[in-house]
């Protein structure tokens, strides 16, 4: 027992030592991507930072509670300010820092999907404020949110010249939203893919603001076809990705949806497909804090119904009594 736990000992520094080796830095929430890309880690999406000889490009910006934080940690390995920053789509843990960095003078870019997104879910919120507030009779007021929107949009690709890199911006048609981008720097040999990969967990998908499954499975074959062996993926979420990893993903959604597909064609409800545990053998390595197997087939099926409208899920004696019930009430009716 004694040597067993001496062993896990060993091996578990062996593996932080593997860590630092394989690039984290001194601040464990930065990974060292190659010489000048890092990625960061903390509350919220992954941040891509880019070090140039006398500027900072940066990829997401997280939530406003925390982006003074990742400011002052991104200082630490580099005095250069940060001018451009690239919101990859709308959500919250992506684009939260937007305010602070706009008023320190930083460019915002997105794709012009990410603006009207942000837009919306900006008025939303207001107008359900606006209820809260009234029904409180004004005795408790919250303030509407403001998240800087984007000052500059594109709509499928934009090409940055940034020293020596050439940073190219590619917009996504309806994966994980209807905004996304993902960054790819063929130089480096680098992409970060947003949230159309999150790395070794199931991937949220956003149907409501134009995602889709299918969506997200064609982006993560293209991403297969832009990589190589040696190519760094940042994902939306979780640590850093291989080609690989990127394949893993896209053959556990295609797996599900393709289940999930064929059972909804036999007029099968969610709860009768959660049930036959589909997920079975990805959960342990997917199931994370928001998702497990359940919500995944619960997204799957939520975007199928989207395409496919409502499925019959009526016995066919149900069936059978109401054309019946229907029948009678139409003869009624002609008397
Ligand atoms: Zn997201």
């Amino acid at each position: 027992m004694f040597y067993k736990t001496l062993f896990f000992l060993l091996l578990s520094s062996s593996i932080l030592i593997a860590q630092t080796d394989s690039g984290k830095a001194n601040n464990s929430k930065f990974t060292q991507v190659t010489n000048n890309i890092y990625m960061y880690q903390s509350k919220g999406g992954n941040i891509g930072v880019v070090i140039g000889k006398d500027a900072i490009f940066m990829i997401d910006d997280q939530f406003a509670d925390n982006i003074e934080d990742v400011v002052k940690d991104i200082k630490r390995i580099s005095k250069n300010p940060i001018k451009f920053l690239v919101n990859t789509h709308m959500h919250g843990d992506h684009t939260g820092g937007n305010t602070y960095l706009a008023k320190k003078g930083v460019t915002i870019f997105s794709q012009e999907n990410t603006r009207t997104g942000l837009e919306k879910m900006m008025r939303n919120r207001r107008e359900e404020i606006r209820k809260t507030n009234s029904k409180n009779g004004k005795i408790e007021v919250t303030k509407p949110p403001k998240i800087t929107l984007p000052q500059i949009t594109f709509k499928e690709d934009l090409t940055f010249y940034f020293d020596n890199e050439t940073i190219i911006i590619k917009h996504i048609p309806n994966a994980h939203t209807d905004g996304d981008v993902i960054v790819y720097f063929p130089k480096s040999n680098v992409i970060h893919t947003g949230d159309i990969l999150f790395n070794k967990m199931y991937p949220n998908i956003d149907i409501k603001n134009g995602g889709s499954v299918e969506g997200v499975i064609t982006a993560l074959k293209d991403i297969t076809m832009l990589a190589n062996d040696d190519t760094k993926i940042i994902p939306g979420h979780g640590d850093l990705a291989s080609l690989q990893d990127v394949k893993n993903s896209m053959y556990m959604l295609t797996f599900i949806y393709k289940r999930v597909m064929m059972y909804y064609r036999q007029n099968k409800s969610l709860e009768e497909i959660q049930a036959m545990n589909l997920t079975q053998k990805y959960d342990e390595k997917y199931t994370w804090e928001f998702i497990d197997g359940k919500k995944m087939v619960n997204i799957v099926y939520e975007d199928i119904k989207k395409q496919l409208g409502e499925v019959d899920t009526r016995t066919i004696e149900q069936r059978l009594q109401d054309k019946l019930k229907e029948a009678q009430k139409a003869k009624k009716k002609g008397n």
